[in-house]
């Protein structure tokens, strides 16, 4: 037969084709991927692979031999169409690929900075290898970064150029750091750290352009007014999910590639794991398109074990994390913006935790440097937890004892 082709060879990609080899899936595995090279992975890329602590054998998902070992074919290139009723991947150049079951894992791209002066040299995102490499030879006698954007990419970019010795500025347009993710609370300490670090952050402070010379940026203008100046600027504002092949072959999306909770489209011989879907989430309380290696992972494990025949609705608890300087930040679970925070243990101490809650029912735990906070709330959330907002703020408290 034809086998799974699969579109993507990020970390969903690459997961879902190891994962059928290891669930016994004996046919034909295609991994088509558009960067050159090996699948890797991209959480460094903003970490230890950007400070020079990781090189690219380190960040790759697995070495050479690996697909040949397991007859995954990597092949490099790029998808432009889907042909349903034949069954066939089109691929750019007019080549075709059949298959017998189509798994979309397209992931996301950086939302370009919609601002005047974005064509300026100087000007970097920082989603691929390619980006990362771009952006380390970029930094080499750099004197001032300005990043755009307090999100987590944003912010481990700028401990990073701290760590390497550069001058940084972020910019941030709402009122607190990470605002979509953590709570008040989070941000707060976050607002500090990077301070700490030599961080200057100017919260409530949106980008109107870039300015200019002789093609390479000088600076970034404000809306206070302020032009900061800067040899290197990187955006960090968010992503959007690559869906055109699903929305161009008529399947349904909704800030995403819409699945159910089985990760299936419409079409029974099309899926879609990772960045680019949007999953029915009892997390969530509805449809929900997440950014994370675990979602993305679990996924594939998911989608791998259904097309063997061990069919099972998706429902793992969503987790998360972000290295900033020190500081290991954890999240699981899934909080609304309004849900309650109850600390527990002292911020000041670099080791503390935020319990989130709705209706007093916990929702996600939010961890500074306490991995067993984090790893009690995953096992807490894939049930129904029974921990008390009271409980969650008293260091006498044992939380093991809620696991028995
Ligand atoms: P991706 O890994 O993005 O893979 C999608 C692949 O599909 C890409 O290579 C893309 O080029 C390719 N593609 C798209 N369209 C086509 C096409 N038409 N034809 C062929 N190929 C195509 N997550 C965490 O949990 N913790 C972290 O600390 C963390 N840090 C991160 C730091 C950075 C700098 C970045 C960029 C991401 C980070 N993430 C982190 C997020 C995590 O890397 C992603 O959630 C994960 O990679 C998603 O996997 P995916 O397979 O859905 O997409």
């Amino acid at each position: 037969g034809a086998g799974v082709v699969i579109v993507g060879a990020g970390q969903g990609g690459f997961q879902l084709a190891a994962s059928l080899r290891e669930a016994g899936f004996d046919g034909p595995v295609t991994l088509l991927g558009d960067e050159p090279g090996l699948p890797y992975q991209r959480p460094p890329l903003s970490k230890a692979y950007l400070k020079g602590d990781a090189g690219i054998e380190q960040i790759e998902l697995r070495p050479a031999a690996f697909y040949t070992q397991h007859r995954i074919i990597l092949a490099h290139g790029r998808a432009s169409g889907i042909d349903r009723a034949r069954r066939r991947l089109l691929l750019e150049g007019g080549a075709s690929l059949p298959y017998e079951h189509l798994v979309l894992a397209t992931g996301a791209r950086n939302r370009p900075l919609p601002v005047p002066g974005h064509e300026l040299g100087g000007l970097h995102a920082l989603r691929t290898r390619a980006d990362a490499d771009a952006l380390k030879s970029a930094l080499a006698g750099t004197r001032h970064v300005v990043v755009i954007g307090a999100g987590f990419i944003g912010l481990e970019f700028a401990a990073v150029a701290r760590a390497l010795g550069h001058g940084v500025t972020v910019l941030e347009a709402a009122s607190r750091p990470l605002a979509r993710a953590v709570s008040p609370d989070m941000s707060a300490f976050f607002v500090e750290a990077h301070a700490a670090m030599g961080t200057r952050l100017l919260l409530g402070t949106g980008v109107v352009g870039l300015a200019g010379a002789g093609g390479r940026v000088t600076g970034v203008e404000a809306t206070d007014g302020v032009v900061y100046p800067a040899d290197v600027v990187v955006a960090g504002i968010g992503v959007t999910p690559n869906v055109e092949l699903a929305a161009e072959a008529g399947l349904e999306i909704a800030n995403g590639i819409v699945v159910d909770d089985h990760l299936a489209t419409a079409d029974p011989a099309i899926s879609a794991i990772g960045d680019a879907v949007a999953y029915p989430s009892r997390f969530a309380g509805g449809r929900v398109r997440l950014e994370s290696v675990q979602n993305a992972v679990d996924q594939a494990r998911c989608l791998a074990a259904r097309l063997v025949g061990r069919s099972a609705p998706f429902e793992a608890v969503p987790w998360f994390w972000s290295d900033q300087g020190d500081l290991k930040l954890q999240i699981v679970g899934l909080a609304g913006p309004t849900d309650s925070a109850v600390l527990r243990g002292d911020p000041a101490s670099r080791r503390f935790s935020v319990f989130r809650f709705r209706d007093g029912v916990l929702t996600a735990i939010e961890s500074v440097n306490r991995p067993a906070d984090h790893m009690l709330g995953r096992r807490l959330l894939a049930g129904t937890p029974r921990i008390t907002p009271a409980q969650a703020g008293d260091e006498g408290f044992e939380l093991k004892s809620l696991l028995t």
